[in-house]
C-alpha cells in the first residue's frame, strides 16, 4: 500500500513540474512534442529526416533522452540544431524535472518547435507528463503488431501514432488493419500516419501534421 502512495506522490510532483514546463513553452511560443516508442522503432531516424526538411524554415530544438550514451544527440547535432542529451543512467523514462533542467541550455525565445525523444520504452513514459502539447507514439512493422494490445496506456495518452518501416510490409508479419483497429479501440481520437523514414513514403503526411500544428499553435 505504501508503495502505491509513494508512486502517487512522485506523479503528483511530476505533474506540477510539467505544468511549469507547459507555461514556459507557452510564454516562449514553443510547440513541444514528446516522441515515444520501443527501442529501435526509428525515433532518431524520424528526427533526422524531419530536420533535413524543416530545419531551414522552423527553429527546432531537440532533447534526447537515453539510458546511456549520447549517440543519438551526436546524430542530431550534425544538423546544426541545438540539442541537449539527457542520460538517465538506467532510468527508463524522462521526467518533467529533467526536461526543465535541460531547458536551461536552450535560447528559448528563438525556438518554435521542441522535439523530445523519450527513452525507448512503451510503459512508464505514458504516466510522465513533460509539459508537451502532444505525445506521439511510434511503432514499426518489424516489432510485431501487438503493441497497442500490450501497451494500451501509451496509445490512450497519445494524439498521434506513427507506423514506421512500411517499406518492409512485404517481408514481415504485421497486420496493419489489426494494429489500426486495436489502437482506435483504445483511443478513437488517435490520428494515424503510416510512413517509411527510409524510403520517404508517407513522410509528407507527417510533415503536414507538424506544420499544421505549428501554425495553429503559434498564432495566439
Ligand atoms: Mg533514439
Ligand atoms: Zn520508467
Amino acid at each position: 500500500m505504501s508503495i502505491v502512495t509513494v508512486e502517487r506522490k512522485i506523479l503528483k510532483k511530476n505533474d506540477e513540474l510539467a505544468a511549469e514546463n507547459r507555461q514556459i513553452f507557452k510564454e516562449n511560443g514553443i510547440f513541444t512534442v514528446n516522441l515515444l516508442s520501443s527501442p529501435g522503432s526509428g525515433k532518431t531516424t524520424l528526427l533526422e529526416k524531419t530536420l533535413e526538411i524543416l530545419n531551414h524554415t522552423v527553429n527546432i530544438g531537440v532533447v534526447e533522452g537515453d539510458v546511456q550514451t549520447d549517440n543519438d544527440a551526436q546524430r542530431i547535432a550534425r544538423y546544426d540544431v541545438p540539442v541537449v542529451q539527457i542520460v538517465t543512467n538506467g532510468g527508463c523514462h524522462l521526467e518533467a524535472k529533467l526536461v526543465q533542467n535541460a531547458l536551461e541550455n536552450f535560447t528559448l525565445s528563438s525556438l518554435d518547435l521542441l522535439i523530445i525523444e523519450n527513452v525507448g520504452n512503451l510503459v512508464c513514459p505514458a504516466s510522465y507528463d513533460l509539459g508537451e502539447a502532444h505525445k506521439i507514439v511510434m511503432v514499426s512493422t518489424t516489432e510485431g503488431d501487438d503493441k497497442p494490445a500490450k501497451y494500451p496506456a501509451m496509445f490512450r495518452v497519445s494524439d498521434l501514432m506513427i507506423i514506421n518501416k512500411i517499406d518492409l510490409l512485404d517481408y514481415v508479419d504485421f497486420a496493419m488493419q489489426k494494429v489500426r483497429k486495436h489502437a482506435l479501440t483504445i483511443n478513437p481520437n488517435l490520428h494515424i500516419i503510416e510512413l517509411s523514414c527510409k524510403s520517404g513514403q508517407g513522410f509528407d503526411a507527417w510533415i503536414d501534421w507538424i506544420k499544421g500544428k505549428l501554425s495553429s499553435y503559434t498564432i495566439k
